[in-house]
């Protein structure tokens, strides 16, 4: 390799999914890596995302629990949420993986700097530790850098807060106001309505989670509301200001609305401000995305990145996927591509939706005839447990093929069932597959291999 001329093989800017993933990947293969992380070791992941987020869904699941329980027979008491003490767990488990990271990369041979890292050339990087300045040199340079939440220009919006923000709240709010559409808004509004807050949602367009199926959509929107979520379609906030009684919001219609916190869900953009990449030339996209080839590799010879930099598939798992190939491509044997072909996905609204394939409206635009078969209804658990709460299998068939190209749901643990079935979509299983598969009893996730009678 290039051991005289560089200080490392390999340089890689952020230590989130992708770039611990890349990192260790490569040390392992006996090539010299270091990183450069500004925050902490993990990402957004580990630090304010997936991680934080589902142990607090879980806790928010309990408030559900308590209250069915009784239909089982159990006699219990008010359940109080101690928000001090779920802060005080989480961070805890944080910090706990937080090491996990650094063991990894330590264990795999990784040099770690602490710092805020920018590019000076297409071989060098510098990096603003405690210390002062330094800079290396390396062969190939990885940015993965990840997003960042992106916050709309409205008068008082320096009221609001952002994902990040939310798992630390100093106090539990009382009245909490989501603002946006996309899966991390409605699952925080979910989250906080299960932990107590009385949670209202703006949406601007006509429907939550655009992109997903549209019968999965309104489903969803419809538990959600049931499980007491005031969910405003067609809604815009125009501006926040601070009173003696919490924020007040005011609506594009002229509406007014109070809340102790307004959550500020509107979107993420890449992280690639102060990278140095303008004064280089680095080719870049909507919102500053680093533009790739199907090699992750920017428009400077020497300068890749993969996850949410590129904002392509924003997903821990595509980050982690995209790092494994580069680094085979790099490093070898293996010149592979990473496959974008159903990909599963879980929303963690409560209930849950999992997901993978193309919605109806999608597979009839890109195969033309399709086959849909559905099936609502209310899950076993809750004929007992006095819940109203409904579930609902969706499975999409290429006409032509048989092949399924679509399976949706919503209902309980529905990104643990859907993660199975993407396996047999993967491998191109049919309608016939589908049929000729034996159901599991008494479970939910069989309803997917007894679905007979077409709908559409
Ligand atoms: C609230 C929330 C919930 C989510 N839930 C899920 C989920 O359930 N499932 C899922 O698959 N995905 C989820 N995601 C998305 C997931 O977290 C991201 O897709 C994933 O973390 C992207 O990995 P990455 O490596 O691209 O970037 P990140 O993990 O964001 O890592 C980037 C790192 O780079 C560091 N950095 C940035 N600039 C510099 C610099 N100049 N110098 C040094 N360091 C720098 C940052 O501090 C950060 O640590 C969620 C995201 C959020 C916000």
């Amino acid at each position: 390799m290039t051991k005289d001329v560089y200080d490392f093989d390999l340089f890689v800017i952020g230590a989130g999914s992708g770039g611990v993933r890349a990192a260790r990947m490569a040390a392992q293969r006996g090539v010299r890596v270091c990183v450069a992380e500004a925050a902490a070791l993990g990402g957004t992941c580990v630090n304010v995302g997936c991680i934080p987020k589902k142990l607090y869904s879980y806790a928010a699941h309990y408030a559900d629990a308590f209250e069915e329980a009784r239909g089982f027979g159990w006699v219990t008491g008010a359940p109080v949420l101690d928000w001090e003490r779920l802060k005080a767990r989480r961070a805890a488990e944080v910090l706990r993986l937080n090491g996990v990271y650094q063991g990894l990369l330590e264990g795999a041979g990784v040099t770690i700097v602490q710092g805020w890292a920018s590019l000076l050339d297409e071989h060098a990087v510098q990096v603003q530790t405690q210390g002062g300045r330094r800079t290396f040199t390396a062969h190939h340079i990885l940015l993965a850098t990840g997003g960042t939440p992106s916050v709309p220009d409205i008068p008082g919006s320096e009221y609001a807060v952002s994902s990040d923000a939310m798992f630390d709240l100093a106090r539990f709010p009382k009245r909490l106001v989501v603002v946006g559409g996309g899966y991390i808004a409605c699952e925080f509004a979910s989250i906080f309505n299960g932990l107590g807050a009385r949670v209202t949602q703006l949406c601007r367009g006509p429907q939550l989670l655009r992109g997903f199926d549209d019968e999965i959509r309104e489903f969803i929107a419809q538990e959600m509301s049931k499980a007491g979520i005031n969910v405003r379609r067609d809604t815009q906030l125009s501006s926040i200001s601070s009173t003696t009684d919490g924020l007040e919001l005011t609506l594009a219609d002229g509406g007014r609305l109070r809340a102790d916190t307004v959550l500020f869900a509107t979107g993420r953009v890449p992280n690639v401000t102060g990278l140095g990449l303008e004064a280089l030339g680095v080719a870049r996209g909507r919102d500053g995305a680093i533009l790739v080839d199907e090699g992750y590799r920017s428009s400077l010879h020497s300068v890749y990145a993969l996850g949410d930099v590129t904002a392509r598939v924003q997903l821990t798992p595509v980050a982690l996927g995209e790092a494994m190939v580069l680094v085979d491509r790099l490093f070898g044997p293996a010149q592979r591509f990473m496959s974008y072909d159903y990909i599963p996905t879980a929303v963690f609204t409560h209930p849950n939706i999992g997901t993978v394939g193309f919605g109806e409206a999608q597979a009839r635009e890109k195969f033309g005839r399709v086959t849909v078969y559905r099936n609502s209804f209310k899950p076993l658990k809750h004929t007992l447990s006095d819940s109203t709460e409904r579930a609902m299998v969706k499975l999409v068939v290429d006409t032509a093929s048989d092949r399924v190209v679509g399976l949706h749901m919503v209902g309980p643990d529905a990104g643990e069932i859907v993660q199975g079935f993407a396996v047999a979509m993967k491998a191109g299983a049919t309608k016939a597959t589908f049929d000729s598969t034996v159901g599991i009893h008494p479970t939910l996730a069989e309803e997917f291999v007894t679905l007979r009678q077409p709908v559409a």
